[in-house]
C-alpha cells in the first residue's frame, strides 16, 4: 500500500506523458483514431539473459521500445538504472516520439533500458553484460542501422556504445552500415565530434534563443539576458554538467546552486562548476565539498529563490509534493520528465514558464542525426565546407603568427596550438552550428502557436501541437 496522501497520489510516468499529450489533442482536429494511433506504443520487447559473472549466473532484465514507426529508424536512447522497468521506457520512448518531430530529425520514437547499477560492475563485468544485451537487442533489429538506432541515456556513454557498435558489426560483417547502427559512439570510433556535450549545450541554445524574445522573457518575470542570471541545476551528470559550464563561461549565468545525489551546495556568488565536478569524481558526492554551503537535503534546493531552475537529472522530481513551494519562475527541463503532470498544472496556475523537455533536451537527438548522417555517408563529415574552413583558418592562424611575432615573449603561439585549431574546429564548428539552427527554429515553431492561439497558454502545450501534428501528417502520408 502506498503510504502517499489521496492528494498527492500522482499518475505513473507513462500515464503522465499520456495526459500532457491528452490535453494538446483536444485542441486539435486529427481524424478519429488517429490520435489513439500517435499516443500507444507500438511495441515493448522485454529480455532476461544471463551473463556468468563472479563464479556465478546473473540474471539480468532489459528492454527495448517502440512508441511511433511513423519513421524509421526508431532513435532513442539506452539507459543504465535500477529504476528501468516497462512504464518508464514507454514514456521515454513516447517522448522521444515527439521531441524527434519537433526538431526535425527524421526518426520515430524508441528508447531502451537495463535494470542495472552500472556502480556494482566492473568495466570488463560490464562489456560483458553491454555486449550480451546488445546481442539479445540486434537479434531481433532493434539495433539497426535502418530500424533501430539507440544512443547514450542516463548510465550509459561512449564507451558503452562502442562496445553496442562493435557487438553489431561483429554480428552483421558485410553490413556497410554497420557504423550507423548507434550513435554516440567515441569520436574516434565512428563518432562525432560535440556528441558529448550536445544535450548540455542544446539546453543553452534553448535559453539563448528564449532570451532573445524579450516578450517571453517577460511571461516568466524576467527581464534583460542572461548574463548575471542565478541558475539552480539538479544533476551534475552529462547533460547538467555541460548546460551549466557553457552558461556560466558563455553567458555569465552564476550557478548559485548544484543538486546530487548526497546533498546539495549553494553559493549565492555562483559556483565553479567544473572544480564540483571534479569533487564529485574524486569523492563520489558534493559533501565536503571547500565552497559555498553544504545542504544535506538536497531536493530542498529545488525550492530555492533562482531565476532558472534546470532538473537535469531524472524524472518526476518536481511533483505535487513541491510544485507548490517552486520559486523559480523559470524552468528548463534538460532531464526527460521532470515535471509530473499534476506539478505542471500547479505551476502553470502560479504563472511559471516551463521549457519543455521535448524540446530543451533535444540537442543529443540532434547531433545524434548528424553522426547518422555521416556513419551512412561514409564521408568525413562537412568536408567540402572543411576546405573552405580550413583556408579561413589558414588566413587566423597566419595573422597570429605574426601577432606572436611582434608580440615576442609576451605571447606565443605554440605548434601543439596551431595543428589543434586546424585539425578540429571544421567538424566541431558546423554540428554547433547546426544544433543552433536546429533549436532556434523548433523555439520559433513552439512559440508561434504559443503565441498565435488564445487556447495555447503554455509552451509544452505548443511544443505537442507542432510534434503531434507533424506525426499526424506523415501517417496520412504513408497512407494509414
Ligand atoms: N538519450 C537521449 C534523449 O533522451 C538521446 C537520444 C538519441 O540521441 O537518440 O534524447
Amino acid at each position: 500500500m502506498s503510504t502517499t496522501p489521496a492528494h498527492l497520489q500522482e499518475p505513473s510516468f507513462r500515464e503522465s506523458v499520456d495526459i500532457m499529450f491528452n490535453r494538446a489533442v483536444a485542441l486539435m482536429d486529427l481524424s478519429p483514431g488517429l490520435e489513439e494511433k500517435i499516443r500507444v506504443c507500438n511495441a515493448t520487447y522485454t529480455v532476461r539473459f544471463g551473463v556468468r559473472l563472479r563464479g556465478k549466473i546473473e540474471t539480468f532484465t532489459g528492454y527495448r521500445s517502440v512508441h511511433s514507426e511513423h519513421m524509421e529508424p526508431v532513435k532513442g536512447g539506452i539507459r543504465y538504472s535500477m529504476n528501468v522497468n516497462q512504464n518508464e521506457v514507454e514514456a521515454l520512448a513516447a517522448l522521444m516520439t515527439y521531441k524527434c518531430a519537433l526538431v526535425e530529425t527524421p526518426f520515430g520514437g524508441s528508447k531502451g533500458g537495463l535494470c542495472i547499477d552500472p556502480r556494482e560492475w566492473d568495466e570488463e563485468e560490464l562489456e560483458r553484460i553491454t555486449r550480451r544485451f546488445a546481442y539479445e537487442l540486434a537479434k531481433r533489429d532493434l539495433i539497426h542501422p535502418s530500424q533501430n538506432v539507440p544512443a547514450p541515456d542516463m548510465g550509459t556513454g561512449e564507451r558503452e556504445m562502442a562496445w553496442i557498435a562493435d557487438q553489431y558489426r561483429r554480428m552483421n560483417t558485410t553490413d556497410i552500415n554497420a557504423a550507423a547502427c548507434v550513435t554516440g559512439k567515441p569520436a574516434h570510433a565512428g563518432g562525432i565530434q560535440g556528441r558529448v556535450e550536445a544535450t548540455g549545450r542544446g539546453v543553452q541554445y534553448a535559453l539563448k534563443e528564449f532570451f532573445r524574445h524579450p516578450e517571453d522573457v517577460q511571461i516568466a518575470g524576467l527581464s534583460g539576458t542572461l548574463d548575471g542570471k542565478r541558475v539552480i541545476v539538479q544533476g551534475l551528470g552529462n547533460v547538467g554538467f555541460h548546460a551549466a559550464k557553457f552558461l556560466r563561461e558563455e553567458d555569465g549565468c552564476k550557478i548559485t546552486g548544484i543538486i546530487e545525489h548526497d546533498g546539495a551546495l549553494v553559493d549565492e556568488n555562483g559556483l565553479d562548476v567544473p572544480a564540483v565536478r571534479e569533487w564529485i569524481g574524486k569523492t563520489g558526492g558534493v559533501k565536503g565539498y571547500p565552497d559555498g554551503k553544504y545542504v544535506e537535503n538536497g531536493a530542498s534546493v529545488l525550492e530555492h529563490d533562482c531565476d532558472i531552475l534546470i532538473p537535469a537529472a531524472m524524472e518526476g522530481v518536481i511533483n505535487k509534493g513541491n510544485a507548490p513551494r517552486i520559486q523559480a519562475p523559470l524552468i528548463i527541463e534538460a532531464a526527460n520528465g521532470p515535471v509530473t503532470a499534476g506539478a505542471d498544472e500547479i505551476l502553470r496556475e502560479k504563472g511559471t514558464v516551463m521549457i519543455p523537455d521535448m524540446y530543451a533536451n533535444a540537442g543529443g537527438v540532434t547531433v545524434s542525426y548528424f553522426e547518422w548522417v555521416k556513419n551512412l555517408s561514409h564521408i568525413r563529415f562537412g568536408r567540402m565546407q572543411r576546405r573552405q574552413e580550413e583556408a579561413r583558418h589558414e588566413l587566423i592562424v597566419g595573422e597570429l603568427e605574426r601577432l606572436s611575432e611582434h608580440m615576442g615573449d609576451q605571447w606565443s603561439m605554440t605548434p601543439n596550438f596551431k595543428q589543434k585549431y586546424l585539425r578540429g574546429a571544421g567538424e566541431l564548428e558546423l554540428v554547433r552550428s547546426g544544433l543552433d539552427d536546429t533549436m532556434r527554429t523548433a523555439y520559433q515553431a513552439m512559440r508561434e502557436v504559443w503565441h498565435s492561439r488564445e487556447d495555447v497558454t503554455d509552451l509544452r502545450t505548443a511544443a505537442y501541437l507542432v510534434s503531434i501534428g507533424r506525426v499526424a501528417t506523415s501517417y496520412r502520408a504513408k497512407g494509414l
